[in-house]
């Protein structure tokens, strides 16, 4: 007797070979029915033996491909209509629009056999994809995901492709943005011509998956400094793609499986002496952002080149990522020497991620839209506009938290387009019209300012709340607990700067139990670029004597322009400055990375500082470090006392405000593994259950999904 059951499958189910997976497994269980796309994701009529039934819903589940996510699955017995013969229907296209779009995913091996195989159809062509790999989240205009609904439209299948596309046997069976030679798409360069130009030393813009590279031989100090100069990039590493990574940088297990993982993000780890690169590629650092050929065209340049490519996101200092055609040229054309591009649309830009092991610094390409889990669903739809540095947003569906890619800092007119049309793309992608906003409190962020003028209602979030609560809720909790948020700059509610917190907090409030006591910053922003004046401040405040010749006229500037910070981000830049590592920074958060390499594994007690009436006194740690470099004693070791005394003193604050016994770690300065280390081991010492970032980036790019939280909460 033949049953017939329906079942809805939610989650990243479409562009991942999901319905040739279903089509297969209903022959193999020999069941008639249907499977189609519909807006919500993947719907199946199986019809046939209860028994074939079941094993046909187990394996549904067990058996799903590799980039498959099911979120849900809902089945109901219907009707049977005694269908014999199973197929693969056309899209849905209406209904309420929750489908999941899949992330880009690295070119599989099946492909790259293919790629470098002279027998194949396909050899060194720059585009070929599958079911398992390719183009998705960059290429997609709206779901269902089809290829009407990507950038591949215009692409006509070739009958030889079109065979494949529809042959349930083939793997590229529904492969929505497969082509070929003869089909698909195309480079407006020879490559060979390219690889000529990179090994001449000259800069190749290059079209990848979510925008445009600046490329150029990472082994030539020459290349390297000429793209410096030309992108207006003095010293912020480079990243570099490369086929060997091991000559490079030293692997662990994690790295390892970080740098092979279909979402080929850049890694960040420690540089080996003899790596065959130009110092400029990341001078003054041990650690270097590695990562793997990701696309066929990256391949095959990797192959034809033989060497490490600097590639970088093709901007401007901190700009948007270019990736339209027109405009890569217009903004990259006094940068590039030629354009590697091609007539495949990037439908919306996304930089490559990177990651340490711990932790992700930089959450894009791979990633988004991936959804991450809110610990309880939003009420009404929002969108949390996040802060301005690393600036993020995040858009919400019941418990879903949909993150942008990383948009660069929202800090220009260009950048603060791309917020608007970015979101836009995302809006109209997830279906979504938002009822309820969040921003930070800041004043003239223009996140907020852009929250703040759409007249929707509106909760503002105080900006160091939301580090606090993005860390709470990415381990799905709601507190209350204790977060200690320790980064450079957020506005706080009195009008000051804050940065070194201790809060009490769950995601409704938040109380500012303790924090590092304010100083004034001599000039205003001068001094986050020059962390001498800070260096000055704080020994000014010290008692200390300050022997630097600019001091007298910068001290000035105290009486006109000295907003108070109690940002830790600046305590750092003052150690830095004073032990003579780092007077000017030409990227932020330059000075404390190289203290931290300064001190290293070097063992040192902690410096100590007192709390008074809930300041924990900063200035003491820079007093004893004076004294220290005074006495003569080891840099290094200063630079290590430095540390463990900063986590000390916030770990003691924390045992002193005792209750609740859990804290997250959050803030731009836990990007720092020493205090990270040392911060959490103390605060375990004292009992405490400590929960830090492992999903989101411990810094300001963290701060769209922890507003979201908090907004949901409230709409809860
Ligand atoms: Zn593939
Ligand atoms: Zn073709």
């Amino acid at each position: 007797m033949a049953q017939r059951r329906r079942m809805q499958v939610a989650g990243v189910v479409q562009g991942v070979g999901f319905r040739p997976f279903v089509y297969g497994l209903a022959h193999r269980h020999e069941l008639g029915g249907f499977v189609l796309n519909d807006a919500r994701g993947v719907v199946i009529e199986v019809e046939g033996a209860k028994e074939k039934l079941d094993r046909f819903a187990a394996a549904l589940v067990e058996q799903a491909p590799p980039l498959a996510r099911i979120s849900a699955l809902e089945t109901s017995e219907i009707e049977p209509r005694g269908e014999r013969e199973f197929a693969i229907a056309r899209s849905a296209e209406d209904g309420e629009r929750t489908a999941l779009v899949p992330a880009d995913t690295a070119t599989c091996d099946d492909c790259l056999r293919e790629l470098f195989d002279p027998a194949d159809r396909r050899y060194r062509y720059p585009f070929l994809n599958c079911t398992n790999c390719g183009p998705r989240f960059t290429i997609i205009r709206g779901v269902p995901y089809d290829r009407a609904n990507t950038s591949m439209a215009s692409f006509e299948l070739c009958g030889r492709c079109r065979r494949e596309y529809e042959d349930p046997a083939d793997r590229r069976f529904h492969a929505e943005p497969t082509c070929c030679p003869d089909c698909g798409p195309r480079l407006s360069l020879e490559l060979e011509r390219a690889v000529t130009l990179l090994r001449e030393g000259k800069i190749v813009a290059i079209k990848g998956l979510g925008g445009y590279h600046l490329a150029c031989d990472a082994a030539s100090e020459q290349a390297v400094a000429r793209l410096r100069a030309k992108k207006g990039r003095e010293e912020k590493p480079l990243a570099v793609m490369t086929s060997e990574p091991e000559l490079l940088v030293e692997l662990g297990v994690e790295e390892e499986a970080l740098l092979r993982s279909a979402e080929r993000p850049i890694v960040l780890a420690r540089r080996r002496a003899d790596a065959p690169i130009a110092a400029s590629v990341a001078p003054g650092n041990e650690w270097l952002g590695v990562m793997l050929p990701y696309t066929p065209l990256h391949h095959l340049l990797c192959a034809d080149f033989a060497g490490a490519l600097v590639m970088t996101s093709g901007n401007l200092s901190d700009e948007p990522i270019a990736f339209e055609n027109g405009e890569a040229e217009r903004r990259l054309g006094a940068v590039a020497d030629a354009f590697l591009s091609h007539d495949r649309p990037i439908e919306r830009r996304c930089e490559d991620s990177v990651v340490r092991a711990a932790f992700p610094i930089r959450r894009s390409r791979g990633y988004a839209p991936a959804a991450i889990p809110l610990p309880v669903p939003a009420r009404k739809p929002l969108v949390a506009a996040g802060a301005e540095l690393k600036s993020t947003f995040c858009v919400v569906r019941r418990d879903q938290a949909f993150l942008s890619p990383h948009l660069g800092d929202l800090d220009t007119e260009l950048a603060y387009r791309a917020f608007r049309t970015d979101l836009e793309l995302y809006l109209q992608m997830l279906a979504v019209e938002p009822e309820l906003l969040a921003c930070d409190l800041h004043p003239d962020y223009l996140s907020s300012k852009w929250a703040r003028g759409r007249g929707l209602e509106l909760v503002e979030v105080q900006h160091h709340h939301a580090h606090a609560a993005a860390c709470l809720a990415e381990n799905g909790e709601t507190g209350p607990a204790l977060a200690l948020v320790l980064d450079g700059t957020g506005y706080g509610p009195d009008g000051t700067i804050w940065g070194g917190e201790l809060l009490r907090f769950d995601l409704t409030d938040f109380e500012r139990v303790s924090h590092l006591d304010p100083v004034p910053l001599p000039g205003g922003e001068a001094a986050v670029r020059e962390p001498w004046r800070i260096a000055a401040a704080y020994l000014e405040r010290a008692e200390r004597p300050v022997r630097l010749a600019d001091w007298p006229r910068v001290r000035e500037s105290l009486k006109v322009n000295a907003p108070l910070s109690a940002g830790a981000g600046r305590l750092f830049d003052a150690a830095s400055a004073l032990v003579g590592v780092r007077e000017r920074v030409s990227y932020e958060g330059q000075a404390a990375i190289e203290l931290e390499q300064l001190a290293g594994h070097v063992e040192a007690e902690p410096y100590r500082c007192r709390e008074e009436d809930g300041r924990i006194l900063g200035v003491e740690l820079i007093a004893a470090a004076h004294d220290d470099l005074t006495a003569g004693r080891d840099r290094a070791e200063i630079a290590a006392a430095f540390h463990e005394g900063v986590a000390l003193a916030f770990s003691e604050a924390c045992a002193r405000a005792a209750e609740p016994r859990t804290v997250v770690l959050s803030g731009g300065c836990f990007q720092n593994l020493r205090l990270l280390a040392s911060t959490r081991r103390r605060l375990e010492e004292h009992g405490f259950r400590v929960l830090v970032h492992h999903l989101l980036p411990p810094n300001d790019a963290c701060i769209s999904f922890g507003q979201a939280a908090i907004a949901t909460y409230a709409s809860f």
